[in-house]
């Protein structure tokens, strides 16, 4: 249909769905202290009222995640507990005392120290750090208005059900939205791990982020109509776009309706074959969320979130908290963590990392974790502790050759040793690697006799193998794992593994694709891993071959 839609304006499908609905324009006006400096005298005051700022705002946040904790929203709540914990950083804080000792007054100093922080998250690469840039600035931002005796702007009066047109939209705006009143998101800024993104997702509502400018097109709208699952919407809809998005509404609940009965059943083709559909996740934020879509386990834990969401590395005691809360939360399930994958173009506390000209192809992943021993270290400690909780395995990312592996698997054993004569306990923990470079797949046959598993990383194999970077807008074309080089290296992937009788999974994106699924199976991935949502689909898929 969208060929034909009059007043169409495009962005990211953020998430699915479709809703028609009345317009409203968010758009909170910039905080404007009136006092730059205050005077040497009044510094002891000042940063007594900076502190009672914090403790002000830190209670309000505490209040709106416990209530939504109560209403069984914990990942939202996770939000706001991450926000807790920015708003009380140590950094941030002696950032705006030293600031304040200088005589700047605390309301200045405690933004634009919340704009240094911003910036650092805005200009990693990925996608999902960048994305926390926005709460950075919204904590700041309500400590500064705090401080100037405003509330914080809001969406909290809006009383008819209408879409939401924004720049951008923070945790605390979301969450102050009244139950029922959004039907949809459409914002000029975000990607799809934008928090507006991941909200939108877990209250179901539909959204279109990243749109640009063309969204003031839609201010002076009185009607929008969104589809969130194709990523645009459409301003003053004409009554036939209307009829055609009330009939995609009822197929979507229909299909909803259908998917239903496929969340908790374990998925096993026409002949037989038992496909494991678990779920990609960041933290243990999102397990509960994850066993409800119906996930069998976690195929990919992304580590690197709890290396890069605090100033400084997360201790071995810190990990060990992470990754036990994980394992504990999915019992016997597996939960395979991916060891540390940051690289050049993520700026990591902690570690002296170079400038690069080519992040991508630079010192990331197993490359930078084996160089540096005390990164890696207390993971593999922290993961084979916490390996005695539950049922752990290990993955190490960005793998070229055997030679990397034997290495990783030396650390490893070195820690495990280390453990023992400390008298610590661990667990046992079956180790694979990802296959992201067209050079894993080269030599899958001798890595393949080191291992347990392989976990197909699409999203960078396809990037390597087509030479095509993976968030370049121009290059869409070329970055879908369909392509015959892609699938001549899964196929291959799979055929080593036979051989040597291991297991392949699949954890990049395209292990969610409806249309590969089929051929997944057939050429012998056995796990397909996912963000929760499409866990359902997945098995449906599997169900039908
Ligand atoms: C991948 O590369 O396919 C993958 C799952 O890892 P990430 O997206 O975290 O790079
Ligand atoms: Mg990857």
């Amino acid at each position: 249909m969208d060929a034909e839609v009059k007043g169409k304006i495009t962005g990211v499908a953020a998430s699915e769905g479709v809703a028609v609905g009345p317009v409203f324009v968010h758009a909170p006006g910039e905080l404007e202290p009136e006092r730059e400096n205050i005077s040497e005298d009044a510094v002891e005051d000042e940063l007594a009222r900076f502190q009672g700022a914090v403790e002000a705002v830190v209670k309000k946040l505490s209040e709106t995640a416990e209530g939504l904790r109560e209403s069984g929203s914990e990942k939202e709540a996770g939000i706001f507990d991450a926000q807790i914990e920015m708003a009380e950083d140590p950094e941030v804080q002696e950032g705006v005392e030293e600031r304040v000792k200088n005589l700047e007054s605390p309301e200045v100093a405690v933004i634009s120290v919340g704009e240094e922080y911003a910036t650092l998250f805005a200009e990693m690469e990925d996608e999902y750090m960048a994305a926390r840039a926005d709460d950075v600035r919204d904590v700041a931002s309500q400590i500064a208005a705090e401080l100037m005796g405003h509330e914080a702007t809001g969406l909290s009066a809006l009383e008819t059900p209408s879409v939401i047109l924004a720049r951008s939209l923070a945790p605390s705006d979301t969450a102050r939205i009244p139950k029922g009143i959004a039907l949809a998101f459409v914002t000029a800024e975000g990607s799809r791990t934008s928090h507006v993104s991941i909200m939108a997702r877990s209250m179901g509502i539909p959204a279109v982020v990243g749109v640009g400018p063309d969204l003031e097109e839609a201010f002076e709208a009185e009607t929008v109509a969104v589809d969130g699952g194709e990523g645009y919407a459409a301003v003053d809809p004409d009554p036939d776009t209307v009829a055609e998005f009330e009939r995609k509404q009822e197929r979507i609940e229909e299909e909803k309706a259908a998917l239903e009965e496929y969340k908790h059943v374990e998925a096993h083709t026409g002949d037989g074959q038992r496909i494991e559909v678990s779920a990609n996740l960041g933290s243990a934020e999102g397990a509960e969320d994850a066993l409800g879509w119906g996930a069998e386990g976690v195929g990919l834990f992304r580590t690197e979130f709890l290396f890069m969401e605090r100033p400084k590395l997360p201790s071995e005691e810190e990990q060990y908290e992470a990754y036990r809360e994980m394992a504990q939360a999915f019992g016997e399930k597996p939960v395979i963590i991916r060891t540390l994958d940051v690289g050049g173009d993520k700026d990591l506390p902690g570690v002296d990392q170079p400038e690069e000209e080519n992040p991508f192809l630079g010192w990331r992943g197993i490359r930078m974790c084996l160089d540096v021993p005390e990164l890696f270290k207390p993971q593999l400690r922290a993961i084979l502790r916490a390996a005695s909780h539950g049922n752990l395995k290990m993955m190490f990312p960005m793998i070229v050759d055997a030679r990397e592996v034997r290495r990783a698997k030396e650390i490893f054993e070195e820690c495990r040793r280390e453990l023992e004569e400390e008298g610590a306990e661990t667990g046992s923990v079956e180790v694979g690697i990802m296959v992201e470079t067209p050079a894993a797949v080269l030599c899958a046959s001798e890595i393949a006799s080191e291992i347990s598993f392989f976990s197909i990383g699409t999203n960078d194999l396809v990037q390597y193998t087509l030479a095509a970077d993976r968030g370049n807008e121009r290059l869409r074309h070329l970055q879908g794992a369909d392509h015959p080089a892609v699938l001549k290296l899964i196929e291959e992937t799979c055929r080593a593994a036979r051989e040597a009788g291991i297991w392949v999974g699949m954890c990049g994106e395209a292990a969610a694709d409806p249309e590969l699924i089929p051929k997944l199976v057939e050429m012998g991935v056995t796990e397909l891993s996912m963000s929760a949502p499409s866990i359902p689909r997945a098995k449906k898929v599997v169900s039908e071959i």
